[in-house]
């Protein structure tokens, strides 16, 4: 008989979410994690550090603005522990809640590094080297991703850093190579131009975060150059290296150098599987370098399921909550059905961008002839109050202007906003129901209506065209 029902390996979103999944249908779970605190990347080295140094990177970029009012400079050599001096508490509650929800579920906890032996046997080493071997029916492999590091690039994470390791910056910088152009990079470049660092982004892409909408993309890049930032698309890095005194030096192939105080290299995450002898369980990573599933969230082996940033992208916190609780149903034989499709991306930069569904250059190709609405914040009574006038939310409908197909939103609170679009896609609501409906007034959800308006206008001249 087997010492549990399922093992589950990394306490990071998908894993939490699988082990209280399955304990709460009565199995006897357990959860082997190898750092000291609970959470995975996604609370230590990721989502919550990240959007913890964002909050005062808007409080400072707010002062700025307002300086000559306030007469505000931030002092030299600002120390990075007092930018992010609330982040200690936020990770130690996080660990304290989850710490106790896993005890209240009886979930055993164990502290260790987990390896298989077999696809039924999980060895895990503890911190002291004491090793111990369950048995279990299913494996939930959770063990989340690593930043990826280009050859040409030293990290030595203390004057080239990766995506784990820049917050373990001393100081704050006054100059930052940014190499990427992804979620990371972007979120990054963008909040360390609002803190007054002077951040030049390279990557080999024309633009930052290709796979959202040209409106979205453009006014980032138009907000990060408008704070001192400097965008250097279509740019090739052949190498990187620290002087050995103040400076890192980036070369470019077309020849130009960069030279910067610092560097952050943001340019993807791996699947991580070290340590984790996956072959012994005759699991083994695909082309694209993470583990395969099945629509059920299945590996090759059938009672090994994984979940997370170790099977690829979307690679979010969110979405792999959704995976780790899936993959547990899947376990236990609960129907849930396969994974939505319309997951909201949230990129919490300065300014924030989020998206879901269709982008207008997608919904063009697919439907040809669309009709899209837009409003300006600066339109919006609440964008007035509250200084947010630099946003913009656009709805993206098919030709009749009828059917909404995305919904595409930039400016603060964008990520908040999304949802209300989302849940009128998922409902699969015609786009007046944003005008059907009241919203609270003031507030910044009133731009669903007027871009609704705007589709609205659209389709009555068209009609009356025809
Ligand atoms: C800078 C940054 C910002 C981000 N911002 C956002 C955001 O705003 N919104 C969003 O949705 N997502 C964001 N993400 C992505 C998000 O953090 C990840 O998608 C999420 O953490 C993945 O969860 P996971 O459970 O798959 O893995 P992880 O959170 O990586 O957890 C994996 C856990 O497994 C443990 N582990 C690994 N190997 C072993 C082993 N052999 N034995 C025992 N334990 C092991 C690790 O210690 C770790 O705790 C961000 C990521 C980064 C890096």
């Amino acid at each position: 008989m087997s010492d549990f029902d399922i093992v589950v390996i990394g306490s990071g979103p998908a894993g939490q979410k699988a082990a209280v999944q399955a304990a709460k249908a009565g199995k006897q779970v357990a959860l082997i994690e190898r750092d000291a605190l609970l959470g995975g990347a996604c609370v230590h080295r990721g989502t919550i550090p990240s959007k913890t140094l964002r909050e005062n990177a808007l409080r400072v970029n707010n002062m700025r603005k307002n300086a000559t009012l306030f007469q505000f400079k931030l002092s030299e050599d600002l120390e990075m522990a007092t930018l992010i001096d609330r982040l200690d508490d936020v990770m130690k509650s996080h660990d304290e809640y989850m710490r106790r929800q896993i005890d209240r579920n009886a979930i055993k906890r164990i502290h260790g590094r987990a390896r298989f032996l077999s696809p039924n046997e999980v060895e895990v080493t503890s911190v002291r080297g004491k090793k111990q071997v369950l048995n279990t029916d299913y494996v939930v492999i959770a063990t989340g991703s690593f930043p990826r590091k280009p050859e040409q690039v030293p990290i030595d994470h203390e004057n080239i850093f990766d995506s784990d390791s820049v917050l373990s910056m001393l100081y704050l910088p006054k100059s930052l190579a940014v190499l990427g152009g992804g979620v990371i990079a972007s979120e990054y470049a963008s909040i360390f131009q609002a803190l007054g660092v002077r951040v030049i982004m390279i990557d080999r892409y024309p633009r930052p975060l290709g796979f959202l909408d040209k409106d979205l993309t453009d006014n980032f890049v138009n907000a990060f150059q408008d704070m001192g930032g400097v965008w250097m698309g279509n740019s090739v890095v052949k190498k990187v290296c620290f002087d050995g005194v103040n400076d890192v030096i980036t070369e470019l192939e077309d020849g130009r150098t960069i030279i910067t105080q610092k560097l952050l290299c943001a340019a993807g995450r791996e699947a991580n599987v070290k340590d984790l002898d996956i072959d012994n369980a005759g699991l083994a990573l695909d082309e694209r370098g993470v583990i395969p599933v099945d629509g059920q969230l299945r590996t090759r082996v059938p009672n090994i399921f994984a979940a997370g940033d170790v099977i690829g992208p979307p690679s979010l916190a969110s979405a792999s909550m959704e995976q780790g609780r899936r993959a547990a149903c899947n376990v236990i034989g609960l129907e849930v059905g396969s994974m939505p499709e319309m997951i909201p991306v949230g990129i919490y930069g300065v300014p924030e961008l989020s998206s879901v569904g269709m982008t207008e250059q997608e919904a063009r190709k697919a439907h040809g002839q669309i009709i899209v609405g837009r409003a300006p914040f600066s339109e919006i009574a609440r964008g007035h109050i509250s200084g947010n006038q630099d946003g913009m939310l656009k709805l993206v409908c098919d030709a009749e202007g009828r059917r909404l197909l995305g919904v595409q939103i930039v400016g603060e609170e964008a990520t908040e906003l999304i949802h209300i679009g989302q849940m009128a896609l998922l409902s699969k609501s015609d786009v007046d129901i944003f005008v059907e409906s009241i919203f609270n007034f003031p507030t910044l959800a009133e731009a669903y209506r007027v871009a609704a308006l705007a589709v609205i206008g659209q389709r009555a001249r068209r009609n009356s065209v025809y």
